[in-house]
């Protein structure tokens, strides 16, 4: 069932960077399963058969512009943002290049930053929206050889809050979904014993699911969630609580 807004009752355009695979993906196909119109952004490659796209590079403000106008134009103003778009350069410090370190804050954190800045220009005129950031609990714990991700990650924390701040009483949200490890490409690129020792660490005992994700991001974008802004969930097991 489509989510109701107060305004109309026309769909929601929810926008998900980074959505043709992975968690991004699954988040997408959760709110296109109840009923809103998503659009996904892909980098690479062709786009995704049966779903609406534009291709997008969070890492250019040119990039993340033209796809906001074609989205405007096709099918209307974004009301949901899920900013999710992501990359990781895992390497010690002491062997970290600066590009190793500035390309991965480019993406995670400037690329945030771009999608939201570019939405929050519709949502001023719809007057509402929601922006959803995807994080890590790697940006709580830190993680050796992440001196770059985990700082890209806690610094969408700061961001969520500064925009909360600024729109909080214009009917914008800004919230952080953190996830712990997931099973995705990415983890899938984790050695076995790696896998075994952080599974070891998680109080359920497991890696999470996408879904598990998509439910925490749907909800803090729902009806119910309006009074919840500039909060952090975790959805990791338990592997970072109390932080
Ligand atoms: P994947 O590597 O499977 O997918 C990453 C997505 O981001 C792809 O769609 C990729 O596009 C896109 N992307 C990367 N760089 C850019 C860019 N410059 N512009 C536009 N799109 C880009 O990652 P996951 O699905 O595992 O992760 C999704 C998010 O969740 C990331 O932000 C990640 O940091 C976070 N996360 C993941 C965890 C996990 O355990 N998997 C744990 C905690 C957080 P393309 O296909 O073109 O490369």
């Amino acid at each position: 069932m489509a989510v109701a807004t107060p305004e109309t009752t026309e769909p929601r355009v929810v926008l998900v960077t980074g959505g043709n695979r992975g968690i991004g993906k699954c988040i997408a196909d959760a709110f296109r399963a109840q009923g809103d119109r998503v659009i996904i952004t892909y980098r690479t490659g062709a786009a995704p058969e049966g779903v609406d796209a534009v291709q997008c590079d969070v890492s250019s403000t040119d990039s993340v512009d033209a796809a906001f106008k074609e989205i405007e134009k096709t099918w209307g103003p974004v009301e949901v943002l899920v900013a999710n778009a992501g990359i990781t350069k895992d390497t010690l410090l002491m062997r970290m290049s600066e590009d190793d370190f500035t390309s991965v804050l480019d993406t995670n954190l400037v690329g945030a930053f771009r999608v939201a800045k570019r939405a929050t220009k519709g949502f001023l005129k719809l007057k509402r929206g929601r922006i959803i950031f995807i994080s890590s609990v790697v940006g709580f714990t830190g993680a050796p050889g992440q001196a770059n991700y985990a700082s890209s990650k806690a610094g969408l924390t700061g961001m969520a809050r500064a925009i909360t701040r600024e729109l909080g009483a214009r009917n914008v949200t800004a919230n952080v979904v953190a996830p712990g490890y997931i099973t995705t490409d990415m983890t899938a690129e984790l050695p076995g014993d790696v896998t075994a020792t952080y599974k070891a660490s998680i109080p359920a005992g497991r890696f999470g699911d996408a879904e598990e994700v998509a439910n925490a991001v749907q909800w803090l974008a729902s009806p119910g969630a309006g009074y919840v802004n500039g909060t952090v969930i975790r959805v990791d097991g338990g592997l970072a609580m109390g932080l």
